[in-house]
């Protein structure tokens, strides 16, 4: 299984010197598994995702967290989406059927020349079965619900190679009940090879933020640890964070991961990285 990070950035794309590093795009992930092209969410990464799969014509199963502009922006920019013949499917969980297909209704006057209904892919909803999982040949996919304002699905993708999992735009600790307790959080993700997590603010930050439908890095952290995952990655990084900040942040995880005697490797997502998971481990951008 080979996951390749398009875009990293939560709320809204960057462009400056200071996110240059870590990239500005907005959420987008290529999975490769099995023979099978997977994407989560069309932020605005899935416009080079689109280019580097241009030449390939699998069909393209898109899941989606969840519609907010940030998760959605990037597919009018989507080059797959004007080729005759391509297959795309569209997925999601945990989300009203009427706005299954928000990716092409955001294609409409005033605010794009192509309206969504004409464009030349194949362009379908398609269903997860009535537990919101799925499974694609050898490729057993399984939801979770979001805490996040508007609902959405957290994603869980495993085959014998290994297990990836996807949980953006989801506080772990909200002001009121939660969808998705911390401890359904933890059995979802027992044990998972690698965890890409929203991880878009600070402890101090809460005070402010709190509510919002994102975690704490902490939170993060703890719940990689509690559900035993062997790789971290923080996702979904405040537009505002600046490279520098990023590696500030990622240096204190470290040393708590060192202090309490944590066995996962974490790390930030960064546009561009590369994950393959073989055998239950974890390689970087080999
Ligand atoms: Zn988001
Ligand atoms: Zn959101």
């Amino acid at each position: 299984m080979k996951v390749t990070l398009y875009g990293v950035r939560g709320s809204i794309p960057t462009s400056s010197r200071d996110t240059v590093k870590y990239g500005g795009q907005t959420a987008c992930l290529l999975v490769e598994v099995d023979d099978k092209l997977l994407v989560f969410d069309a932020g605005t990464g899935i416009r080079q995702l689109g280019n580097d799969i241009i030449a390939d014509d699998r069909d393209i199963h898109l899941f989606f967290s969840h519609y907010h502009w940030d998760h959605i922006q990037g597919f009018p920019f989507f080059k797959p989406a004007y080729q005759c013949g391509r297959n795309i499917h569209l997925r999601s969980a945990y989300l009203p059927k009427e706005n299954a297909k928000a990716v092409l209704d955001q294609m409409v006057n005033p605010h794009f020349p192509v309206p969504g209904d004409k464009i030349q892919a194949k362009v379908r909803v398609m269903p997860m079965d009535s537990a919101g999982n799925l499974q694609l040949g050898k490729v057993k996919i399984t939801t979770c619900a979001l805490n996040h304002p508007g609902g959405g699905a957290a994603y869980k993708v495993e085959t014998e190679q290994g297990s990836f999992a996807y949980v953006t735009d989801n506080e772990l600790s909200p002001p009121n009940e939660p969808t998705t307790s911390w401890t359904q959080w933890v059995d979802f993700l027992q044990g998972v090879d690698l965890l890409v997590h929203d991880a878009m603010y600070l402890d101090e930050e809460q005070k402010s933020t709190h509510g919002w439908g994102h975690s704490l890095i902490s939170q993060a952290m703890k719940l990689a640890k509690d559900a035993k995952v062997a790789n971290l990655v923080l996702f979904h990084h405040d537009p505002d964070r600046t490279d520098e900040q990023l590696e500030g942040i990622l240096e204190d995880c470290e040393k708590w991961v060192n202090d309490n005697d944590v066995a996962y490797t974490v790390r930030l997502a960064k546009e561009t990285d590369v994950y393959h998971i073989l055998n239950s481990t974890v390689n970087l951008n080999y």
